[in-house]
């Protein structure tokens, strides 16, 4: 068989006539509509009239009057939203046929796939979203898992070197006090004894407060007490608890001062000793051979202070990191320490409006330049000074109210031996009862009591019209505290362990004044 049968042809013509819908203009060699056939109605082509320009049916025909080969146009808009597909073919009178064809069915087709392509373009995008995010993420917690290894690994650096910190005072302190009760010293081992007993007390309580303060800032607590205080003196001090220090490891030890004899400004005392004694104490313990120098000037309402050794300097990539709680140099691990210094040294010094940096070399030594606003203020009047000093000798009645035995009898062993009677109380009923009975000078009042509390029982002594000075005794350095206390009705706020000097001089500071 050399072509399809006519039947066959006929049934395909048929189909491709229904599906395709052709129909066919005649435009002459002008370019003229000369005829028409097929369904021409489906593809809105308007009223058709021989003699009309072609290009007004279809622009695209424009310039196509003398082609020689067919051309086809795919998916032509026609109006009313009817797609077609053109075929021109030359005219063998000249002229052309134009053939259009029903392309909705493939425009839809068409459109539909369009719609898939921009799902795809959609999801694509999406996916590369979430893919970013969980990226993010891994990476996130890949440095939270850092995070927690290096918390975890300077945890048990902390503990190990606590326990460490804690046992060496602690294994000399039990030491010696177990042979005073023995009694198996001789006179002079007494007072190496008792040198060692408080050197290793006051590094226990270096410690204590270092972590404690540690441990405040790190909830974001931390207190300032403001008062007027000469930064000269202050600095003064400082070289003397620093200047044998350097010389025991045999460093010369500098300073350079700018300040006048006194230089009164507003500031928390404490917590600028506290900071300074940190620096210092690391210059000296970090180095060997050479010198530690502290020069210092207060000017235009700031108080400059640097603190510079020739020790073992810090490598730069340690130089933000040793500011971190815990954060402590591995090869200078061998010297004593617990990584707070510091930390607490910066907290302290953002609470007080300062500033902290830097400059190290490794093997040259380091520099820490310190800067802390501080408004300069009259020197406090002296006036106080001269009855207190007068009547220094005079005989005082103390109340001291505290549960622990040791505590109330080291108190009472202070007193008495500056020349003071002592009353003993050891809860807050007792010490309101003894003071119903019987006048005192001042009262020392534990804030923490069995049965009833320090606080509270000032209250009621104030309420009850008790006029003379009540000094609060506390172990709590948190500002609310000392705020409970003074609310209540104290004059002053001791905090514990209480060296025998603070003690007696606020006892001579309120001794004479009356509520
Ligand atoms: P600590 O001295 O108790 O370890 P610090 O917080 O005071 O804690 O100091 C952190 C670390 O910084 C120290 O362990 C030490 O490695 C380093 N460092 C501090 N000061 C100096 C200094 N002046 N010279 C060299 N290294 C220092």
């Amino acid at each position: 068989m050399d072509t399809l049968p006519d039947s066959v042809l006929e049934y395909l013509q048929g189909k491709v006539c229904d599906r395709l819908m052709p129909a066919c203009l005649c435009v002459s060699a002008s370019g003229q509509l000369l005829d028409w056939t097929g369904t021409v109605e489906a593809y809105a082509l308007g009223a058709l009239e021989c003699g009309l320009p072609a290009q007004e049916l279809l622009p695209m025909l424009v310039g196509l009057e003398n082609i020689d080969q067919p051309l086809i146009f795919p998916l032509v808009n026609l109006a009313q939203g009817v797609t077609a597909n053109l075929h021109i073919l030359p005219r063998s009178e000249g002229g052309l046929h134009v053939l259009l064809l029903d392309a909705s069915e493939e425009h839809d087709r068409q459109q539909a796939w369009q719609q898939k392509v921009h799902e795809v373009q959609l999801l694509n995008a999406r996916l590369h979203k979430v893919l970013r995010q969980l990226n993010k993420t891994q990476a996130e917690l890949e440095q939270k898992r850092l995070e927690t290894e290096e918390a975890s690994r300077l945890k048990s650096q902390f503990i190990s070197s606590m326990s460490h910190e804690f046992r060496t005072p602690l294994t000399s302190i039990i030491g010696y006090a177990e042979m005073l009760q023995r009694g198996l010293l001789s006179e002079q081992q007494l007072g190496d004894a008792s040198q060692a007993i408080a050197s290793g007390a006051q590094h226990l309580m270096s410690l204590i407060d270092n972590v404690l303060d540690q441990a405040c800032f790190a909830v974001g607590g931390g207190n300032l007490d403001i008062q007027a205080v000469d930064l000269s003196q202050l600095m003064t001090d400082i070289q003397t608890l620093f200047a044998p220090m350097a010389a025991k490891k045999q460093l010369q030890f500098s300073c350079n001062s700018r300040l006048p004899e006194h230089c009164w400004v507003k500031t928390d005392g404490l917590r600028l000793r506290q900071l300074l004694v940190n620096l210092c104490s690391n210059a000296i313990k970090y180095t060997e051979t050479g010198s530690v120098s502290l020069s210092y000037s207060y000017t235009d309402g700031q108080f400059h202070c640097i603190v510079k050794d020739t020790g073992v300097g810090i490598a730069p990539e340690q130089q933000e990191a040793i500011f971190s709680a815990f954060h402590r140099v591995p090869e200078q691990s061998n010297q004593v320490g617990a990584g707070l210094g510091l930390a607490i040294t910066r907290e302290i010094l953002e609470l007080m409006g300062g500033g902290l940096s830097l400059n190290s070399k490794p093997g040259a030594g380091s520099e820490f330049l310190l800067s802390l606003p501080v408004e300069a203020v009259r020197m406090p009047a002296e006036q106080d000074a001269e009855p207190a000093a007068a009547q220094e000798q005079r005989e005082l009645t103390l109340l001291v109210a505290e549960d622990n035995p040791d505590s109330a009898q080291l108190l009472e062993l202070f007193l008495v031996e500056a020349g003071h009677k002592v009353l003993l109380a050891g809860t807050g009923q007792e010490a309101i009862d003894i003071l119903a009975r019987q006048a005192v000078d001042i009262v020392l009042m534990d804030m923490h009591m069995p049965v009833m509390n320090g606080d509270e029982a000032v209250q009621i002594l104030r309420a009850r019209g008790f006029t003379r000075p009540i000094l609060a005794l506390s172990a709590s350095t948190l500002g609310q505290d000392r705020q409970r206390a003074l609310d209540a009705g104290c004059d002053n706020y001791l905090l514990k362990p209480i060296a025998m000097d603070e003690l007696l001089s606020k006892v001579d500071e309120v001794a004479f004044s009356v509520r």
